[in-house]
């Protein structure tokens, strides 16, 4: 039997008539943009993230850019992020005509390494070409990034720190919740990630007021006062209403997603512990598992095995961000950023989400370690 790597179907299953309800409402009120449901998901969002204001938007990236547009960041400007991340971290730093500068990450986390910022922060200074303006730390594969030493750099460097969340929204940090760790956090509702729509979607969390009041302008066009009132250059960035009411059903079990995600990875852990290397956890991080992605040598051979006996896997990502071909201009080339280059080389995604159970965990284990003495 085919084991699917993310099971939307069994979570559907749970809450289908709970979402019929709601999205038979928004057809009865018609309010479809910005409609009650946005509100009400925008508190409860606000509240399970632990900060003042939750702004919903049309996707993860669109939080992105949006907020580096708030700050202002743009020509001249010179933003930090980590190379082996998803697409969209290193595109909104260019749509808003910043430069991107690529950060290593740590093997064992695959999270920045806060040392090598700090060395290309000082870099970025002694060249003197780019103001370096923000850092964008990635949460990657739902586990927090080492906040603390990067907001020590930033602070140090007056750098605007833009977590993205995009794979950690309902993680923490030393017991803080993601959306509460910095200045400014974008999350994604794309379908695949942890807390997702039945579309595209994305959040915005911040404390700061007058942050929060222009991301709520941008995301409509960049209104003032009035509908017709422009006073910034804005974006339709706004997230519809049917999608808010299909987060608001799924918001009703995501708890319990929560801690179902953490004993799948618990049991992976116990299996595969001395066979594989596993997913190291900082401490303090207390990672939501976006991903299970373990590291091996032979990784082709292992994942074509595995697709032959109905198990898929994933791999995030294939290439870094500074060399792929519409960001290698502004990167250093091959060799450049040794430990994201051979990441891409070595990851493996498992099949994860909150409805594998013990018996679906084991065979995919049992077929890895077989695959790979095979090998
Ligand atoms: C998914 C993702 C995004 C973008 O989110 P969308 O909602 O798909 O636009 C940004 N950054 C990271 C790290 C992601 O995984």
């Amino acid at each position: 039997m085919n084991i699917p790597f993310v099971d939307l179907a069994e979570q559907q299953r749970r809450i289908r008539s709970d979402l019929d309800l709601r999205i038979a409402k928004v057809l009865d009120h018609g309010g479809y943009i910005l409609g009650p449901e946005v509100a009400e998901l925008e508190a409860a969002l606000a509240a399970l993230a632990s900060c003042r204001h939750a702004i919903t938007v049309s996707s993860g990236t669109d939080a992105l850019l949006a907020l580096l547009m708030a700050k202002g960041i743009g020509p001249g400007d010179g933003v930090f992020l980590p190379s082996f991340t998803f697409t969209a971290t290193a595109e909104v730093v260019l749509q808003c005509g910043a430069t991107p500068v690529f950060v290593e990450v740590d093997p064992q986390t695959f999270n920045m390494d806060p040392d090598h910022l700090g060395e290309m922060i000082a870099e970025t200074k002694r060249q003197g070409d780019l103001r370096p303006a923000a850092v964008i730390p990635v949460d990657l594969f739902g586990q927090p990034a080492d906040y603390q030493s990067i907001s020590k750099l930033a602070g140090d460097n007056e750098l605007f720190v833009l977590g993205d969340a995009a794979q950690s929204f309902g993680a923490s940090y030393h017991n803080r919740a993601v959306g509460s760790l910095v200045e400014a956090t974008a999350t994604s509702f794309y379908p695949a990630k942890p807390l997702g729509c039945y579309g595209d979607g994305g959040a915005i969390f911040t404390d700061d007021d007058e942050l929060a009041a222009i991301c709520v302008s941008l995301r409509a066009h960049g209104q003032g006062e009035g509908r017709y009132d422009i006073v910034r250059l804005g974006l339709n960035a706004r997230m519809d209403t049917m999608q808010a009411a299909v987060l608001l059903s799924k918001l009703t079990i995501f708890e319990d997603e929560i801690q179902r995600r953490r004993y799948v990875a618990a049991h992976y852990n116990k299996r595969l512990a001395g066979l594989v290397e596993t997913p190291v956890q900082m401490p303090g991080a207390a990672s939501i598992w976006a991903q299970y992605t373990i590291k091996l040598p032979h990784r082709d051979a292992v994942a074509a095995q595995l697709r032959e006996q109905g198990i898929p896997t994933q791999i995030y990502y294939p290439l870094p961000m500074h060399l792929q071909p519409a960001y290698a201009p502004y990167g250093q080339g091959v060799g450049s950023l040794p430990v994201s280059e051979q990441l891409c080389q070595e990851v493996l995604a498992l099949p994860m989400h909150p409805y594998l159970d013990e018996a679906t965990i084991d065979r995919i284990c049992d077929a890895l370690v077989e695959a790979q003495q095979s090998i």
